[in-house]
Formats: structure tokens, sequence, C-alpha cells
């Protein structure tokens, strides 16, 4: 026996009316773009271009601060990003030494750091699971090769940008990112500082007292 408490389907709903909305906006934007500027969708690409949303995100690079690309660099090679990239498209090799970080502390830097963007599906996961803010999506998509494999695979200086670029494509999130490291160095510098104050009051503490001199001796 058939239901008869169902809800019976509007005819309108029954013949798409999500098609048929759209359908109506295509054609407001087609015969619009005729007398209004604003109802052209699309621009003369590649002479023109429509500029970037602050969200936009298309492949990873690495951050670094400072004018030198090496020196900078944020990564300190902990791999979390490589072991989490749902494709494997990361290749990490870890340096034997260490350099300072943004705090001064010594750290290891990446001897290869490595993307193959022909892989990347940029899901920005590498970028949520980074603890050190040193791996951010770029904007940039004009990345056409003809060397398929070579030419789509990015090294670390391929993949370094300075946080100059960062501020430049994502201004909200590098402000917020640069306002915590910076309260991070702060907090750091003066917790290096009451330590060593600490010290040097224990070192100061521990020495011997000066022996009064006896008389006549
Ligand atoms: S954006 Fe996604 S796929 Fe691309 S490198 Fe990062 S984690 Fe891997
Ligand atoms: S980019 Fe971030 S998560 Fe990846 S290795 Fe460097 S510091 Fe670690």
């Amino acid at each position: 026996m058939l239901d008869s408490g169902a809800p019976k389907p509007k005819l309108l709903e029954m013949f798409g009316e999500g098609i048929v909305k759209g359908m109506a906006e295509t054609a407001k934007n087609f015969f619009g773009s005729y007398v209004s500027e604003e109802r052209l969708t699309t621009v003369q690409y590649p002479e023109e271009r429509i500029p970037q949303i602050e969200n936009a995100r298309q492949f990873p690079f690495l951050v670094y601060d400072g004018d030198d690309w090496h020196g900078g660099m944020r990564c300190v090679a902990c791999q979390i990003c490589e072991k989490e990239c749902p494709p494997k498209c990361i290749y990490i090799e870890k340096s034997k030494d260490k350099k300072p970080d943004y705090v001064g502390k010594p750290q290891f830097y990446p001897a290869t750091f490595d993307i193959d963007v022909s892989v990347c599906m940029s899901c920005q996961i590498c970028v949520e699971v980074c603890p050190f803010e040193a791996i951010k999506m770029d904007t940039e998509y004009e990345l056409s090769t003809t060397d398929r494999f070579g030419g789509l695979l990015l090294d670390k200086q391929k993949l370094a940008r300075p946080n100059s670029h960062f501020h430049k494509i994502h201004p909200t999130e590098a402000t917020e990112v640069d306002t915590r490291l910076a309260a991070e160095k702060a907090k750091a510098e003066a917790k290096a500082k009451a330590d060593a104050e600490a010290k040097a009051k224990a070192a100061a503490a521990s020495k011997p007292a000066p022996q009064p001199v006896a008389a006549g001796a």
C-alpha cells in the first residue's frame, strides 16, 4: 500500500528548480554583459587577469625571514608535513648540522626539500600541520612547463619566498602569524634574560665571602 502521508514534490522542484535558476542567472549575465560591465564575468586572459582573492590557494611555498632565503628559512625539517601529505609529494632530507631559528635556538634545516607539484592536490594539509609557520599556500597558478617531470619538481630554492610575499598574498594571516611569532620571541628573550640573571646571582652567592685581614699581619 502506498504511503499517502509522504510529501508530494512540487511541480517546479520536479523539473529542476536549481537548473532553472542557474540558467536564468547565466542568461542575465549573457544579455546583461552587452549593456553593463558588471555582468562581464570573464576577462581577456592572459592580457588581463582577475585579481586573486585572499583565500585563494594553489601550491605550497617555504617562508623565509630577512633577505637570505637559506639562512632565514623557517623550516626545521621536522618532516611532519612529509608524513601527513596525502599523495606523498613532499621529499625532505634533514641537515646534519644546525642553524639558529627565529628565537636563536639551534635547529636542523632541510638539506633537501622538494615538492612534486604535478602530484600536489592543493589540500593545504602541509600548512595546517606545520608547527613552525614555515610552509604556506601560494596563489601562483601559471606553472606550465614542457618538462612534465623535472619541471614540476620544485626544490627548496624554487619554493622559497620571503615573508613579504606571504604578506602580499595573505595579509590577514601573515599579520596574525608575525604578531604571534614576535610575542613568542619576546617571551623567549625575557626567559633567557631572567635565566642569565638568576645564574649570575647564584654564582655571586656561591663565592666565598672575603675574610677580614688581622691587624699587624
Ligand atoms: S597541499 Fe596537500 S598535496 Fe600539496 S604538498 Fe601540501 S599536503 Fe601535499
Ligand atoms: S615545512 Fe613545517 S612541517 Fe614541514 S618539515 Fe618544515 S617545519 Fe616541519
